[in-house]
C-alpha cells in the first residue's frame, strides 16, 4: 500500500516524492513511462563520452535562495554564467540585445547606458501596454531589431506569428543598456556538478521511495493500492481529452560529435533567420567537461502529436481557456494533486517548478 502514487519522475514528481518520503516518512511510488528518471532535465553520457541533455539544454538559474538551498542538498555545483549568442547578418552577436549588440550590428560607438537608452528611445514604438509577443519587443527596441532577432526565431519555434503569442513569451528575454552578456542575471547560475541525472538519483534515493519506469500510470492505477495521486503529466491526457487536445510544441534533436575540442565559442548560438533549426548547443561549455572531442545538438521545433514528447505549452489565450476547462475538473478531484509544466500548462523554468512543488508540499500535503 502506497500513501502516494506520483506520476512523473521530473522535477515536480521528484521534489514531492523526496519531501513526502523524508519529511513525513510516508511511502511513495513514482511511476514514469520513460525508461529513466529526471523528466525533461535528464542527461547522459553519449557514445563519445560527452555529457548531453536528452531533451534540450537545461541551464539552471534562479533568484530563489530557498530553491537553490533545497537542491544543494543533492548536488554540488559548477558555477557558470550562461552565455548565448545569436547569428544575425553573418555575425555572432550578444543576446539579450545590449550595448555591444548595437555597436557591432550598426557600426555605432555608444559608450554609456544613457546613450544606449537614447538609441532605444529613438527606435522603439510607442506602445504603453504591450499585449502580445511582437508588441513587447517593438515597444523596447523597435522594428529592425525585432525583425532581425525575434520575428524569425519565434516563427520557427512556435509556428505562430508573435502577434498571436502571449506577451510573456518574448518578455522572457530582457533588453540591456550595458555590456552584460549573460543570458540571465539571476543570482544563482550554475549546473549540477555531476549532471542532472545524478542529482535526481540523490533526491530519490530513499527507502520510502519506489520507482517504476517504462510504465504508464493508466496501466497500473487500478491494481496498485494508493491513497492519493500526484499527477505531473499533461492535464488533457489525464481527462482523456474530453474537452479536446491542448496543443504543445515538441522538438527534434540532431546530435553531432566533432573531432575537435570546441565547435563554437559559447554554449548556445541562436539562428533567428538562417537554417531550419532554432539553435545549436555545445554541451561542454556549460558542463565544463574536458575532452578532445565535442558534441553539438541542433534543435528543430515541431507541433507535438501522439507519437512525440510534449515539451512546451503554447501560451495563447484560446489555449488558456481550454486549460481552464480541465483545471475546473481537476479542482473537483479530492485525491489528485496536479503539478508541473504539463499539468499546469505553464511555461515554467526548472526553478519555478521546484518552488511550486515545495509550496504544494507545505500548503496541501504537510498540513498536520
Ligand atoms: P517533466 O520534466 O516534463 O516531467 C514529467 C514526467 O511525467 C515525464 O518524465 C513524463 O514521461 C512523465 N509522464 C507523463 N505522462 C505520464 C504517464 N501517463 N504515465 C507515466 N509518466 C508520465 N528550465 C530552466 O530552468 N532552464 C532551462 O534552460 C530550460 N530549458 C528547457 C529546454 C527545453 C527544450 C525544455 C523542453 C524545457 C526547458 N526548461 C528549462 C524547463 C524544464 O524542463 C521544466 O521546467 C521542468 O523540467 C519541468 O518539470 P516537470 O516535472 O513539471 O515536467
Ligand atoms: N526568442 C527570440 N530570439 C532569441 C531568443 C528568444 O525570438 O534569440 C524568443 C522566442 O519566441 C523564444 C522566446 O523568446 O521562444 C523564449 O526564449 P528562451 O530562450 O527563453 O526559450 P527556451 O529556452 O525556453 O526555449
Amino acid at each position: 500500500m502506497f500513501d502516494f502514487l506520483i506520476v512523473g519522475a521530473g522535477f515536480s514528481g521528484a521534489v514531492l516524492a523526496e519531501r513526502i518520503a523524508s519529511q513525513l516518512g510516508k511511502k511513495v511510488l513514482v511511476v514514469d513511462k520513460r525508461n529513466h528518471i529526471g523528466g525533461n532535465a535528464y542527461d547522459y553520457y553519449n557514445e563519445a563520452g560527452i555529457l548531453i541533455h536528452k531533451y534540450g539544454p537545461h541551464w539552471f538559474h534562479t533568484n530563489d535562495k530557498g530553491v537553490f538551498n533545497y537542491l544543494s542538498q543533492f548536488t554540488k555545483w559548477r558555477y557558470h554564467f550562461h552565455v548565448v549568442k545569436t547569428y544575425v547578418d553573418g555575425r555572432l552577436l550578444p543576446i539579450p540585445i545590449n550595448m555591444d549588440t548595437l555597436n557591432s550590428l550598426y557600426g555605432l560607438n555608444l559608450q554609456s547606458p544613457e546613450e544606449v537608452q537614447a538609441y532605444f528611445d529613438k527606435v522603439k514604438l510607442p506602445i504603453s501596454n504591450p499585449k502580445n509577443s511582437e508588441e513587447v519587443v517593438v515597444s523596447q527596441v523597435g522594428e529592425d531589431l525585432y525583425n532581425k532577432f525575434f520575428k524569425g526565431y519565434t516563427l520557427k519555434q512556435w509556428e505562430i506569428h508573435p502577434k498571436d503569442l502571449a506577451a510573456s513569451v518574448t518578455a522572457r528575454i530582457p533588453t540591456r543598456t550595458n555590456r552584460d552578456e549573460r543570458y540571465f542575471t539571476d543570482t544563482y547560475q550554475c549546473m549540477p556538478k555531476d549532471g542532472y541525472t545524478v542529482l535526481f538519483q540523490n533526491m530519490l534515493n530513499h527507502p520510502n521511495i519506489s520507482i517504476l519506469l517504462n510504465t504508464d500510470y493508466k496501466d497500473i492505477q487500478t491494481f496498485i493500492p494508493f491513497n492519493k495521486m500526484i499527477y505531473t503529466g499533461p492535464i488533457d491526457s489525464f481527462f482523456d481529452y474530453k474537452f479536446g487536445k491542448l496543443p504543445y510544441r515538441s522538438l527534434k534533436f540532431e546530435h553531432e560529435t566533432h573531432n575537435k575540442e570546441y565547435f563554437q565559442s559559447v554554449q548556445q548560438v541562436n539562428y533567428p533567420n538562417d537554417y531550419d533549426f532554432t539553435r545549436i548547443v555545445e554541451w561542454k561549455h556549460a558542463t565544463g567537461q574536458q575532452s578532445s572531442v565535442t558534441t553539438i545538438t541542433r534543435e528543430y521545433s515541431i507541433l507535438a502529436n501522439d507519437e512525440t514528447d510534449k515539451y512546451y505549452p503554447i501560451p495563447m489565450e484560446e489555449n488558456h481557456q481550454l486549460f481552464n476547462l480541465y483545471k475546473k475538473e481537476a479542482d473537483k478531484l479530492g485525491n489528485v494533486i496536479f503539478c508541473g509544466r504539463l499539468a499546469d500548462y505553464k511555461y515554467y523554468n526548472m526553478d519555478q517548478v521546484i518552488a511550486r512543488a515545495l509550496m504544494i508540499f507545505e500548503k496541501q500535503i504537510n498540513t498536520k
